[in-house]
This record gives C-alpha cells, sequence and structure tokens, in this order.
C-alpha cells in the first residue's frame, strides 16, 4: 500500500450496444412496472442467515485463514503453498466456480536482471446459461503476497485476513446463488434479458507490495498486468460488455482489514452509493446483534459524507490500474492504517477474531444484496451450515 495521494481522475462512461439499450429499456419499464425489480435491501431475516464463517476465520486454528499466515513473497514456495490452499478451497466446496489463472513476469528493483513470476488467481461464478460477454460482476478483491522485507513477514492484515474473508464470501453466497438461479431457469425466465445477468468473482491479486519503495513501476506488479490484459481480450460482437475490464460492474477491494476498530472511510463520490449500502448493513447488523466485535466507531461511518467533501484523496493500491480504466471502485481500507502495518507486528497475534468474522459477514451481506439473493438467503436454513461446518472439523 502506498501514501495517499491526490489525483484527478476522469471516467469513461460505460459502453452499450443497440442491443443492449433495448434490454435496457425493458428492464427499465419491467422496473417501472413492478417494483421489486429494483435494487433491494436485504431483509432482516436474511441478514440473520448471513454466515460469519467464524470458526474457519480463527487467526490460530481457521481452515480458511491459518494456511494464509506465512510468508508469501512472489515465487517463492510460500506462495505456490497459498495458492493451493485457494484452488483446493474452490475445488473441493465450490465447484460451481471457474479458475483463471494469470501469469505475468517482470523485473524488481531487488531482484536485478532475474524475471520475478507474478500469479493472480481469479474464480468466477456466472449464470451457466449466459454468455460470457453479457454477464456484470461484483468483482471482490484482495492481494494474497507479502512483503519481500523484513524477512518472515507475514501480513496478517496486508492482506492475509482479507483473501479469507473473500473465500468466505464466496462459500457465504454459494447456495443462494444456486437456488436462485435454478429457480430462474424453473420459471423461464433464465437468459430472456429480463434481468441483467449478474456474476461474482474473486481475484486474488499477486505483487501487491513494493520490492524497494513505492513507485509507479515497483507496486502492484500483477493488478498491472492483469488490467492491461482485460482491456485488451475483446468479446465477442453483440456483447453487453466490451471487454473483461468492462464486465466488472463494481471493484470491491479489501486491504489492511483484521485489526480492531477500523476507520474506513468513502474514498470516492461515484461509488458513495455502494459505500452507503455497505455501511448501512453493517448499522443494521450491529443493530440486529448480529455482529461480534464493540467498537469505539462504526467500521464504515462516512455515509454522511457530502459531495463537496470529496477532495480527491485516496490510497494507492490494486485498484488503480483498474480505476484509470474507467472501473467503479470500492476501497475498504482503513485510514489510518492499522498501527502494525508493514512490521514483525502483522501476525496472528494481532489480529481481532471478531473483528475478521464481522467484516466477513458484512461484505457477505454486501455481495448477496448485490446479487438480489434476498429470498433466497431468508430461505436457507443456517443449522445445515453449522452442522456442514461440524461435518468438515471432524474430517
Ligand atoms: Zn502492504
Amino acid at each position: 500500500m502506498g501514501g495517499v495521494m491526490t489525483h484527478s481522475i476522469r471516467w469513461k462512461r460505460p459502453r452499450f450496444n443497440a442491443l443492449s439499450y433495448l434490454v435496457f429499456a425493458l428492464v427499465l419499464v419491467l422496473g417501472l412496472l413492478n417494483p421489486a425489480h429494483a435494487y433491494a435491501e436485504l431483509s432482516d431475516k436474511a441478514l440473520r442467515n448471513i454466515p460469519s464463517g467464524a470458526p474457519d476465520l480463527d487467526p490460530k486454528t481457521g481452515s480458511l485463514l491459518a494456511p494464509i499466515l506465512i510468508p508469501r513473497v512472489p515465487g517463492t514456495p510460500g506462495s505456490a503453498a497459498v495458492q493451493h490452499h485457494f484452488v483446493d478451497f474452490f475445488v473441493r466446496e465450490l465447484p460451481g466456480w471457474r479458475v483463471e489463472w494469470h501469469n505475468s513476469t517482470s523485473k524488481t528493483p531487488a531482484t536485478g536482471d532475474t524475471d520475478v513470476h507474478f500469479t493472480n488467481l481469479i474464480l468466477t461464478r456466472d449464470p451457466l446459461w449466459a454468455q460470457i460477454g453479457d454477464v456484470g460482476r461484483l468483482a471482490l478483491v484482495a492481494h494474497y503476497d507479502s512483503l519481500y522485507r523484513p524477512e518472515g513477514f507475514i501480513g496478517a492484515t496486508d492482506s492475509a485476513a482479507p483473501c479469507a474473508m473473500l473465500m468466505q464470501v464466496a462459500r457465504g453466497v454459494d447456495e443462494a446463488l444456486t437456488q436462485k438461479w435454478e429457480a430462474m431457469e424453473a420459471s423461464g425466465d433464465a437468459g430472456m434479458g429480463l434481468e441483467e445477468e449478474k456474476g461474482v468473482q474473486i481475484i486474488f491479486l499477486d505483487g501487491e507490495e513494493a520490492w524497494v519503495s513505492w513507485t509507479a513501476t515497483d507496486s502492484i506488479y500483477g493488478a498491472r498486468a492483469l488490467a492491461e490484459t482485460w482491456e485488451s481480450e475483446v468479446h465477442p460482437p453483440l456483447s453487453t460488455y466490451r471487454t473483461p475490464l468492462d464486465s466488472i460492474n463494481l471493484f470491491l477491494l479489501l486491504d489492511l482489514l483484521g485489526t480492531a476498530d477500523p476507520h474506513v472511510p468513502s474514498y470516492f463520490s461515484t461509488t458513495h452509493w455502494a459505500y452507503q449500502g455497505i455501511a448501512k448493513i453493517e448499522a443494521r447488523m450491529r443493530k440486529l446483534g448480529l455482529l461480534v466485535s464493540n467498537p469505539k466507531n462504526a467500521f464504515l461511518p462516512d455515509s454522511e459524507k457530502t459531495a463537496d467533501q470529496f477532495r480527491g484523496a485516496f490510497v494507492q493500491d490494486d485498484h488503480v490500474p483498474f480505476m484509470m480504466r474507467g472501473v467503479d471502485v470500492l476501497h475498504i481500507i482503513p485510514t489510518p492504517f492499522p498501527l502494525v502495518w508493514h512490521t514483525m507486528d502483522d501476525n496472528a497475534e494481532h489480529l481481532d477474531p471478531g473483528t475478521v468474522a464481522d467484516w466477513a459477514k458484512i461484505v457477505t451481506a454486501f455481495a448477496a444484496e448485490w446479487l438480489e439473493l434476498d429470498e433466497f438467503v431468508s430461505q436457507l436454513n443456517p443449522s445445515t451450515e453449522k452442522q456442514a461446518i461440524r461435518d468438515r472439523t471432524e474430517l
């Protein structure tokens, strides 16, 4: 993570083709006729059914988080072990997610003439009937690499815990998503273009950290390469979205999360609507007694921020190459950074388990809301989930 800088950003307009205008007009008309088509908040019942995955996110014993708490410098065995941890999890527990690797190489100021290999891992779940260029996605993003120096650095908040949270988010929406899509297929709505096709993507990025000190070329190696690739891959003609980059409706980046009392501002006026959405979920979950942490202030306290209060200050991170290409970004990163930032103390001992579990719950609810899963999450039987967790622990 780099320092705070000021920058003026120009936003690209989304590209639409004639067909998508027609579909859009149709959806608009249907939306006006039937308010149920509008983006809706999750009900209290659905919020209560959002799993936290707390046991699996425990820093010491959690099956999702503990294996990531090792040094993960790009190109090292630790990095490969964590990649396997991610892929094993998806193959074993979430086989409906498409697994994609994105490789690139670069020299770094610390490694001289040697090419370092950077490996991004992308997990995608789209409606089975949808053409690849027609799916708009919520991209949930964190970097899994750890700092090169000091040697042995763990990066528990930076960004092992956010990676584990995203594994839990994927698991937390998977069953409801399956049920929603099965219901759409059963009713004949699937592929009729009545609703925008919505998918979800987890992106684990490599090479976020600078090897020597943060510059435009010594940082975010994986993100820069991926944004470039996805900008140049063109979908078939008549696709709703021109490229995989355009397919990202919202790039939600988690970073430096897991210590107690985070203060996460709203950085961008263009995505303040999304910030307000996730902040409201936090507030509602606290009021309903669904969160376990007890912070002095809300994690996300900036909902009332007004348009004139956005000064263009933001934190340099993996979103930059995407944002520069017009992608909408919601950056969930605390300012100030955790006190342990880039020190040997950024380890399991300094994570707050309640805060980690609560973030997973809040982001899962946000994803469920974005994917319009309300009635399907409401119908989930949480005792099934608890039983499933028990079964897994017994293995
Ligand atoms: Zn860092």
